[in-house]
């Protein structure tokens, strides 16, 4: 990236950063269609094999239009090095398993996405990694007690996915960092438009990009980006994935021969070469167009959906409201130091009558459409309770945060008066 790119804003960055056409190409970033790249000798092939030169070899471990996005999202969070995945889910397994092992520990917010509460609580606990799942708003000294001799990376969210609470960034980077262990935060729900982990203390951020990153729905895709803040090195012992030569190339040790890339370049080289979850060129392509416009639709993201909470939480019908933009929300003064510009478009409140109002409310909306998803275009909306959670019993949905009449709306981009206009006639069916 240029060095005016570099200084540049997150709107601009948004726009420009990551593919910069030389005299005569593409003035849009090309899709690399190919699995596989061409060279001229087979010691050209073996470097890179070796990991002595640079280049493409096999799509599965790097494609130049999946290296461009990856970098505009590198740049849009202030990172060192990224990488894209074929989902969230991908991302988020790579970011803990490229330094967790069996027999490892890590230190989990409750307050998490269900699909990673379920793949840290139950797919990683088969491999013999265990995660402790702690309330989040316990104060530091609570917190501490978690913390254990194989404690190898802490995890939260920016902003959970579905229960909207707000993460206390310098409380868990003191945490992590007085253990010597690294913060891995998952920003999908803030963006780097709106949140820039790094800037608190995080180490790691993971993206599903399959949300505001993409905005339309269109492609599952997951990444992560390295802030290159983390010393491996200081605690070799423990994150000896890094710090020790890696049999399956030679004996190479990543620190020592990728400095601050080497986080990234192991997860890369190692866990998508053995793992495959890689993201299509295809996906990648429309993910930059998605990201083109991040910032310009978050903004608009985040203004209706204030509108919108602001007119639930004022409804009769409606028994409470979550939107950390409400003055009397319990995650208000968080949002305020840690997301300034807005948060994002999502919101969760509850009707009274609980689930059978709730499912009555959600039968009669004509614009919100009932779908799997979140943090697109259009309007929709998902009770937990009886879609995406409903594998948690009512005791983790708890813990979890997710009341059983907790509705997620998931606030468009549609005039703000057309989405409070169908949400008010639907409230009068119950
Ligand atoms: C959706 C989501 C995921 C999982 O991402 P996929 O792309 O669906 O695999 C992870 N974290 C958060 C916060 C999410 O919203």
């Amino acid at each position: 990236m240029s060095e005016f790119l570099n200084k540049t804003s997150v709107e601009t960055k948004c726009v420009q950063a990551g593919y910069t056409p030389q005299n005569g190409e593409p003035r849009e970033l090309p899709i690399y269609q190919s699995t596989t790249f061409k060279y001229d000798s087979s010691d050209d092939m073996g470097a890179l094999f070796d990991l002595e030169a640079e280049g493409y070899f096999y799509t599965r471990l790097q494609n130049p239009t999946n290296d461009a996005v990856a970098s505009k999202i590198c740049a849009l969070e202030g990172g060192v090095a990224a990488m894209l995945t074929s989902s969230g889910q991908a991302a988020n397994f790579y970011a803990v398993f490229n330094i967790c092992e069996a027999g490892d520990h890590f230190i989990a917010s409750s307050s998490i996405y269900g699909g990673t509460y379920n793949l840290f609580g139950v797919t990683m606990k088969k491999m013999g990694i265990e995660c402790t799942f702690v309330d989040q708003t316990l104060p530091a000294e609570e917190l501490e007690k978690y913390f254990k001799p194989n404690t190898k990376a802490v995890f939260g969210e920016t902003i959970t996915n579905p229960t909207v609470t707000v993460f206390d960034f310098e409380k868990f980077a003191g945490l992590a960092h007085a253990h010597g262990v690294p913060l891995i935060v998952d920003n999908t729900f803030a963006t780097p438009v709106n949140c820039r982990p790094f800037e608190w203390g995080a180490d790691i951020v993971t993206h599903s990009t399959t949300k505001y990153m993409d905005g339309h729905a269109v492609g599952v895709g997951g990444a992560i980006v390295d802030s290159g803040n983390f010393d491996w090195d200081a605690y070799g012992e423990k994150f000896h994935g890094l710090t020790t030569p890696d049999e399956s190339y030679h004996g190479l040790t990543y620190t020592k021969k990728f400095g601050k890339g080497a986080y990234i370049t192991k997860a890369n080289v190692q866990l998508m070469r053995d793992f495959g979850a890689i993201q299509s060129p295809q996906n990648a392509f429309y993910l930059n167009v998605g990201l083109e416009s991040l910032a310009v639709r978050m903004r608009q993201h985040c203004e209706n959906a204030q509108k919108v909470a602001e007119y639930l939480s004022q409804h009769e019908k409606v028994a409470w409201v979550h939107y950390c933009g409400l003055e009397q929300d319990p995650y208000h003064e968080l949002a305020k130091k840690y997301l300034p510009k807005g948060s994002c478009g999502v919101l969760s409140f509850g009707v009274k009558g609980g689930r059978d109002s709730a499912i009555r409310f959600m039968d009669h909306l004509k614009l919100a459409a009932i779908v799997t998803h979140v943090a697109d275009a259009k309007t929709c909306l998902l009770h937990p309770a009886s879609h995406t959670h409903r594998q948690l019993t009512d005791e983790q949905l708890m813990e979890a945060g997710v009341s059983p009449d907790l509705i997620r709306f998931s606030v468009g981009l549609e005039a703000a008066e057309d989405i409070i206009e169908d949400l008010r006639q639907a409230l009068e069916q119950i």
